[in-house]
Order: C-alpha cells, then structure tokens, then sequence
C-alpha cells in the first residue's frame, strides 16, 4: 500500500467516524429535546389543572363563607322570632292566669255567704229563713251539760284548736250555746217574754239571738259558772279570750258600753283571722266598722 493510500484510507475512516459520531448526538439531542419538551408540556398540563384545582376550592371556600355567614344572620333573624314569640306566649300566660285568678275570686266570693260578715242592725237583720250550710257537731268534751251543739263547719276546726290551746294554758273554756235556729230562738223569746214581760228591749234581744242563728257565734262558760253568764266576766276563761281569741279569728261582739246591745263578754263571733287580728291591733270591734271595710275581709273569710 502506498502512503497515499493508507492516507485517503484514514482520513475515509475519520470522516466516516466524525458523521456517525454526529448523527448519534444529533439524534441523542433530538431525544432529549423531545422528552424535554414533553416533559414540560405535561408539567404544565399538571400545574394548569392544579391550578384550576385551586381555583376551584377557593371559589367553593368562599361560597362556603358566605353561606355560612348567611346561615349565622338567619339564625340570629330565627332566635329573635323566636324570643318575641316566647315573650309574647308569656304575656298570654300571664294575662291568662290574671283572669283565672280573678274568676277564681269572684267564684270564692259567690260561694262566700256574705250574711257572715255583716252588722245587724235596727234596719238590718237575718232572715228567719236563713240557714248557714253546712253545720258540723261540736265534740261533747267542749259543751257544758249533755246537750248537742252544732256550728257552721268551717269554722269548727278554728273553735276546735283555740280550745285545745286554752286547755294547753290550763283554762278549761266550755261551751254553753253556738248555733241557734230561729224556730228555737222564737222559743226563748218567748220564755223571756213570760219571764220579764215585753216591755224590754225588744229589738236588741232578736238581734242578738240573729249572731247564733249564722251558726258562727258562741258562748262560753266554764265549769264554775255554768249557765250563770253574768259571772263570766270575771273568769280566768274570759281573760284568756280577751287575750288570744283574735289569733283564732274570734271576736267580742259586744264589749262594754257599746251601743248596739248589752254587754255579752261571753258572746264570741267568728269574723275571720285577718280581720279578728286587725280589730285586735287596732283596739276595735266589729260593729265600730264600715260594713263596706268588713266586706273586704269576705274572700279570705276561712283562711288560716
Ligand atoms: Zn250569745
């Protein structure tokens, strides 16, 4: 071989070499060109909808806000209705229960006899029909004699505990007359009018008989005295009543020198614990009242 073959046969083999060598690395940089490319392009595609993603939940979180904020109005709008309806439902009640409590009054006051609390006079005086309902027995044990005596039943349980009370303090009070009916009184009357003749004070005698006919009047004695009444006034029976009847509701009804009738200090009415207390108080007795201020004591009559 000559030299100058050997060199055209080299530099063929360069050549040959130099474009394989750059054919590989241009295909290699195509390559890697092209990934590169679709590698950004899909890490665009992923950022784009990511970023829609957030786009999204943002919008979403907003609305939320706002509906929950809208929420928070209407709830507050609703506990306000609320509330006023509550109040007003607590109006009605209360309207309610003023009416029911009024009505209950009136019922009370209808069903109260109002002959109990009233003043008899020359111009005013119980019916002789007139009946107190109900009446209850006394028990034996209170009763001077053997003789049965009834008195309006309601106030039986303040006689009954007033008694046991004075018998608590050692006076023994007895009970010597309470509930009178007219037929019986018209009977005594008449025993009066043979004894003492009808000159006597006429009128004060029905008016008085008029207190045992309500069937809340009594009167007291003791032991001792028995029937002897005009001696009452000085019994330890007749000091302890000054003393304590108006705790019980009871009342003299004619004290000394009144001018409605004679002095009974063993005559006892019962007016009622409210207005016994008040009399007390007050140094008064029943018939130095307004009948119009002793009916307003009528409601709560039997209240203990
Ligand atoms: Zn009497």
């Amino acid at each position: 071989m000559t030299k100058q073959t050997i060199y055209k046969y080299v530099f063929a083999v360069a050549t040959i070499t130099l474009v394989a060598i750059s054919s590989v690395l241009y295909i290699q940089n195509n390559w890697l060109r092209l990934e590169n490319s679709e590698l950004k392009h899909s890490s665009q595609g992923r950022e784009q909808i990511l970023a829609k993603k957030i786009l999204l939940l943002e919008t979403t979180y907003a609305d939320t806000i706002v509906a929950l904020e809208l929420n928070e109005q209407e709830k507050e709008n609703l506990a306000d209705k609320l509330k006023k309806e509550k109040d007003k439902l607590e109006e009605i009640e209360d309207d309610y229960n003023r009416i029911n409590d009024t009505v209950g009054q009136l019922v009370r006051l209808s069903e109260t006899d109002e002959e109990l609390l009233q003043k008899y006079s020359k111009v005013y005086f119980l019916n002789e029909n007139y009946i107190p309902d109900p009446l209850g027995y006394i028990s034996q044990k209170n009763i001077f004699g053997s003789k049965s005596l009834q008195i309006h039943s309601e106030v039986l349980p303040f006689l009954r505990e007033m008694m046991d009370d004075a018998s608590d303090d050692g006076v023994d009070l007895q009970i010597l007359s309470a509930y009178r009916s007219f037929q019986y009184q018209q009977q005594i009357k008449q025993t009066y009018v043979t004894i003492y003749g009808s000159g006597a004070n006429k009128f004060s005698a029905d008016q008085g008989y008029s207190e045992h006919q309500l069937g809340t009047t009594v009167d007291f004695t003791n032991d001792t005295i028995g029937s002897q009444l005009s001696l009452f006034e000085s019994t330890d029976q007749f000091a302890w009543l000054e003393k304590n009847a108006y705790k019980y509701g009871f009342t003299l009804s004619y004290p000394k020198n009144n001018s409605y009738y004679q002095y009974e200090p063993w005559h006892w009415r019962f007016v009622g614990k409210d207005l016994a207390k008040y009399l007390h108080r007050n140094d008064l007795y029943f018939y130095d009242l307004d009948q119009r201020d002793i009916d307003e004591y009528l409601l709560d009559l039997f209240e203990d």
